[in-house]
Parts: C-alpha cells; structure tokens; sequence
C-alpha cells in the first residue's frame, strides 16, 4: 500500500526523522490558515497525489506570501497533474501540503527498500538527491552507495557512519545525518515498509539534516498488525478496477496493455501472459477468478475487464478443475446481457464439464472465436487486434 508524503512525514516524526513544519489541506483556505499556523515568510505548497515527479510537472511551488500562497492552492486544488509516474491522463490534485520554506543547501538521496535477492533490506545513499534515483543508477552507478540491514539486528551505528562517511559532509552534518539514517532505518522495519524514498533530504544553511520528500510503500500482507497505517488508506488513488475487483475477492491487477485477460488459477494467468507476450501482444490486466468461482464472480470479472477503455479484445482461457466450465460460461453469457461487447472475445475452455460450457457459449448469441489451445488462443486473440 502507498501513502501520500504528509502521511510519510507524520509516521517518520514519530521515529526521529526530522521533517519541516508542515500542515495538509484540502482547501485554499485551509491552505491560508495551515500557513499562518506555520509562520515564516515563505512556504512550499505541494501536489498530494501517489505518484513522484510533482516538481517537474508542477505540483510544487513556492509561495512568497501568504496571497500567494492562496493563489498556488487554488491552481493545484482539483487539477489534473501529470507527471511522468502518472500517465498521460494524470491524477486530480484533492489535497495539498503547505510546508515552511526551508533554504536549501544541497540535495541528497536516502533511500530502504527490501533486496529480495538478498533477503535483507538495503539502504541506498547517494549526493545525487532532488534527481531521479533510477537516472543516476543507470549513468553513474558508483555514485550510489549501499548498505544491507541484517533483519536480526537492525541497522548498527557503524553502518550509518560508514555511509555518511561517503556521502563527504562537515563533521556537525556528518552527526546529524547519522541519527538521521538510524531513525529511518528503525521507521522501516518497526512499520513494515517495503519501500522509503527521501529525495531530496537536504541540508540546510544552519547544518540541519531533513526530509524535504518521502515516500512510504508497506507491505499488504502485514498490514493487519499496523491498523492505524491500514486507515492512511487514500482509494481515491487507487484503481478503482482493482478496488471493484477486490470487493468481490477477485485477485486483479491492471496492467498497461490492450488485452483483457480472464483466467482461472495464478499460475495459467501468469502463463497465459507469457504466451500473449511472445505473439508480440500486451495484456491489459491480470486476473485469477480462483479456483471455487461462482457465477456471480466470473459475471463481475468480466463487466471489470470490459469496463477498461483500454481493453480492445479479451481472451478467456479456462482450464476447468474445481471451476466449472459451465460456470464460467454463465457468469459470461450473464455479464454479456446488459453490455454490448464491440470487441472480440476470444474463449479456450478446457476441463470439467467443458462440453456444457461450450455449448452454453455457442447458443448465447455472443460472437466468439474458440480456440483449441492456449498457444492458438494467443495467437488468434493478437491477430484479432492487429486486424482492423
Ligand atoms: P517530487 O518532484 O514529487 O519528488 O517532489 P519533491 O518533494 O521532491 O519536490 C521537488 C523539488 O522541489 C525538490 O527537489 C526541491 O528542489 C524543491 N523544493 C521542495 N520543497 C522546497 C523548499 O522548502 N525550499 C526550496 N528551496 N525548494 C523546495
Ligand atoms: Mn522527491
């Protein structure tokens, strides 16, 4: 789960990470009055929205005085952002974060995330800060300095002064930043954060060591035992396909490409993709129906599928064990009566009660092309939309 940078901030206070002042609002003049609270004479209005990139696509501004600061917050309050992390539609701005001007005088990168090879955590830090992380990883590798967190005994003091060490600060920032490194290293596995990203932490003109940025991602599955992180939840960033589908105990995840996909098991759904990918076509999503679905879920997976503009055919590939072949073709034939499906629909059933569910398909007056394999299924489902 993602959470917005105030929400970040918050949690990483509580653990010592030193943070600006900073309110969120959800108006202009809450903007006004979080500002004022604040004090100072110059503020930073920040774009809340899941996604990086805000300062280049002009979700951050700086505000001079308060006027401006109302002004600024009426020009993100409900816009659409782009930036390069949220596609070309981008995402409506519904919150703001005003924070105290802080005078800048270096940009740093502080990063944790889980080195699942490796099975411990790893902390990245690099002088590089304020710029994207991956550009600097690919151009100049060397200036990114890592460290694994052993998860028995946590990050040690040595460690943080060893990367602080490279990182090539004055002794006072040197101190700072190691308390800073430790506090952030005991946010992550005390919340179980699978990633935290602070770009740029920065050092100010009076030898102080913030967090300018963060970015927190937690693992789903332990979510459970950090309820008060579990209600940070924002759906409004969400995928709303995803969330419909979760209502229904579908497991879906929307993906970037044009074919709908609806397969039942994990696995012949990661298969299914494989195979899609190697006749050259690009799935629009990954869904397991499961293996015990109902009617009922296999009609709401399938208006899911068909609701994404993106979709410009769907594959069904069905190998039937504890589902049902004939289930399966109900919940489609039942999905189908209230929509009309302009794209093809390409079905492969295999398995219990197949002959049921094909007869089921062939009489319900949906145009459908059969298939008598998965590879012929992938094959026939990408011509089909390369074909006008
Ligand atoms: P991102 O673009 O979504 O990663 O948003 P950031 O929170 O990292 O902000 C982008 C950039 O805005 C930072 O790298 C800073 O250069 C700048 N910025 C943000 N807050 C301040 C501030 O208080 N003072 C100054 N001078 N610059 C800021
Ligand atoms: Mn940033």
């Amino acid at each position: 789960m993602n959470i917005h940078e105030f929400q970040a901030k918050k949690i990483l206070a509580r653990y010592g990470v030193r943070i600006p002042k900073g309110k969120e609002a959800y108006s202009a003049s809450e903007a006004v009055s979080a500002a004022s609270e604040i004090g100072g004479e110059k503020w930073v209005v920040k774009a809340q929205i899941h996604a990086g990139g805000r300062g280049k696509g002009g979700g951050v501004k700086v505000a001079n005085s308060i006027q401006e600061v109302e002004k600024i917050s009426n020009a993100l309050l409900g816009m659409q952002l782009i930036t390069h992390q949220t596609g070309p539609e981008g995402k409506k701005v519904n919150k703001i974060f005003i924070e105290e001007g802080i005078n800048i005088v270096s940009e740093l990168y502080i990063g944790i995330v889980l080195d699942r090879s490796n099975e411990k955590y790893v902390m990245m830090a690099s002088t590089e800060g304020g710029t994207e992380i991956e550009v600097v990883a690919a151009k100049t590798p060397e200036k990114i300095f890592k460290v694994h967190i052993d998860p028995l005994i946590g990050m040690q003091s040595y460690q943080a002064r060893q990367l602080v060490f490279k990182l090539g600060l004055s002794k006072t920032v040197s101190n700072k930043a190691v308390v800073f490194i430790l506090a952030l290293a005991k946010a992550v596995e005390q919340t179980d954060a699978s990633l935290v990203e602070i770009n740029p932490l920065v050092i100010t003109y009076d030898d102080n060591v913030l967090a300018l940025d963060a970015k927190m991602n937690f693992d789903d599955n332990a979510l459970y035992r950090h309820k008060d992180i579990e209600s940070l939840r924002d759906e409004d960033e969400e995928d709303p396909r995803e969330l419909e589908a979760a209502k229904h105990d579908l497991n879906y995840i929307s993906l970037d490409g044009n074919i709908g996909c609806m397969v039942n098991g994990a696995g012949l759904a990661m298969a299914t993709m494989d195979i899609i990918k190697l006749e050259g076509g690009s799935p629009a999503n990954f869904l397991d129906v499961g293996g015990g679905a109902t009617k009922e879920r296999v009609e709401q997976a399938f208006k899911i599928i068909l609701s994404d503009e993106k979709v410009k055919a769907v594959l069904i590939n069905i190998f039937g064990g504890i589902m049902r072949c004939d289930v399966l073709a109900e919940g489609v034939v039942a999905a189908a009566k209230n929509i009309d499906i302009s794209i093809p629909l390409i079905v492969r059933l295999a398995g219990t009660n197949v002959d049921e569910g094909k007869y089921i398909l062939n009489n319900s007056g949906l145009d459908i092309i059969s298939a008598d394999n998965i590879g012929d299924a992938a094959k026939k489902v990408v011509s089909s939309i390369r074909e006008p």
